[in-house]
């Protein structure tokens, strides 16, 4: 590292998680079900303590940090471990004519050891859960939280310090400097959680080395509503996914709304009433939305509501207080294209609605920008539906609903093109953390020489 001195020495710790890896011990069932269980018992026996931190890096509501972050962490970790023997089983696949006589099979294998380097919106969970999956799959880890979380990072460390194996699983606290140290070495995968500009510097530093990544990015998450809809479920599902999940600032959070012309008004009726029955008539002041997470983000945001090119389009809310970090729930109506909130990742409590002729022309507005990481749509049209389904590329699409399709283990969680690469949850973190090895058996009997030279006028024939 240039110029700047990390506090601690990266290539130590990258030298005792080689030992440990190297004497297998990562290897065994029995040591990762051990640090599994002790996964979950360090946030039962620790909850208040990870919501206390919750609270102070966010002011997240209990309510949210309970279900979002820990529970959550709970499930991918119990499910790990009901399901652990059948994803550590090989996997006998069929063979072809030309080996007759054999049997193979896929063995999934441990990488070595694995960085996970994760963001600060919800620092608990995006730390743990793909360390669910490192340490499942076998792996020595370093788990590297986010500075901007200060409190969630520090719980993190001393808990993982108390209850975890520390010779396979390390947790390094710190910035740019830090991250930087740990890029430098030789990493068997790299697992981040972020934005794209930092998953470019990530995926450079790990090219050096060859070293296999999951990019876990963001985007502009449209949700389009529909006329044919029960609006009020639309909405709340709407606000839930939205203000509900962070104050916004979470990567599945709707970004921006689609609407027909002749429907925004009703849909913003309903928007303003349901948001005053759940916030209250002044938003700023619930405890049930989280404050944004420090000025600089304070300050991006109002930037965005400030851009005079939107200036006259705030159809609700609006209302800020820079001494607490809050910013109210907002609605702007049809902003242009080229203004500043269509053209970066909002990722707060700002939601622009754009207004199209017929509702299939949603489609087309979500086409000509990148590849978001969820597109949401509300509609009970079934046409509509497997138009969106097949014409929108997106990490994932959820009809009806927003951001609860993380929520299904059976499903990939990733992004794809700017939204990230690679994916997890349930058998997808084993995954992402194996790798499958292809192992054929053959039979020394039955030897066919046709493979062999001489090769024969004969041979060629065959
Ligand atoms: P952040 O600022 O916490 O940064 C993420 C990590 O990158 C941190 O650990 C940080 O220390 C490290 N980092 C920052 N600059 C670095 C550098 N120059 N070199 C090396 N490492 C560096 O989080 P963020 O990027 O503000 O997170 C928000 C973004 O993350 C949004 O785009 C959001 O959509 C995305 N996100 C994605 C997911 C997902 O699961 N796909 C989840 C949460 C957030």
């Amino acid at each position: 590292m240039e110029g700047e001195m990390a506090f601690f020495d990266a290539a130590e710790v990258m030298k005792e998680l080689r030992e440990t890896f190297a004497s297998g011990k990562t290897k065994s069932y029995e040591w990762r079900v051990s640090q599994l269980k002790a996964l979950i018992k360090l946030a039962e026996y620790h909850e208040g303590e990870i919501v206390e931190a919750l609270r102070s890096d966010l002011s997240k509501p209990e309510l949210e940090s309970f279900l979002h972050e820990i529970s959550l962490m709970k499930t991918s970790c119990q499910l790990a471990l009901t399901e652990l023997r059948s994803w550590m089983a090989p996997e006998k696949v069929k063979t072809s004519m030309t080996t007759f006589p054999s049997s193979a099979e896929i063995v999934p294998e441990a990488l070595g050891v694995v960085l996970v380097i994760s963001a600060w919106n919800y620092p608990f969970l995006l730390s743990l859960d793909p360390v669910i999956g490192a340490i499942a799959a076998g792996n020595a880890v370093v788990l590297k939280p986010s500075e901007i979380a200060p409190a969630t990072s520090s719980v993190l460390a001393k808990l993982l310090g108390q209850y975890m194996d520390s010779s396979a699983v390390k947790v390094i606290e710190g910035a740019v400097p830090e991250t930087t140290a740990l890029l430098e070495q030789k990493w068997d995968k790299i697992f981040y959680t972020g934005n794209g500009k930092v998953g470019r510097i990530i995926l450079a530093a790990a090219a050096k080395h060859l070293t296999p990544v999951v990019l876990e990015l963001g985007g502009k998450s449209p949700v389009v509503v529909d006329s044919n809809t029960n609006l009020k479920v639309a909405v709340r599902r709407i606000i839930a996914g939205k203000w509900g999940c962070n104050n916004g600032q979470a990567c599945v959070s709707p970004d921006y709304v689609i609407t027909t012309k002749d429907f925004a008004s009703e849909l913003i009726d309903m928007m303003t009433s349901e948001l005053e029955v759940m916030y209250g008539k002044d938003p700023l002041e619930s405890n049930d939305l989280s404050r944004i997470v420090n000025l600089n983000h304070f300050n991006r945001l109002t930037k965005l509501l400030d851009d005079p090119s939107v200036s006259g389009k705030i159809v609700h809310g609006g209302q800020r207080d820079v001494s607490n970090l809050k910013i109210a729930p907002t609605l702007l109506l049809d902003v242009p294209e080229d203004s500043l909130i269509m053209n970066e990742e909002i990722f707060g409590p700002l939601l622009p609605i754009i207004t199209v002729n017929k509702v299939e022309d949603s489609i087309n507005v979500i086409k000509s920008k990148e590849k978001p990481l969820a597109a949401y749509l509300f509609t009970n049209n079934k046409k509509l539906k497997e138009e969106f389904i097949t014409s929108v590329s997106a990490g994932g699409l959820l009809i009806n609903d927003t951001t609860m399709h993380l929520a299904v283990h059976t499903l990939p969680f990733g992004g794809v093109g700017e939204s990230g690469m690679g994916s997890y949850h349930g058998k997808f973190s084993f995954d992402a953390f194996s790798h499958k090895k292809a192992v054929l058996h053959r039979s020394l009997a039955g030897d066919f020489t046709a493979r062999y030279p001489p090769y024969t006028p004969r041979k060629q024939r065959l």
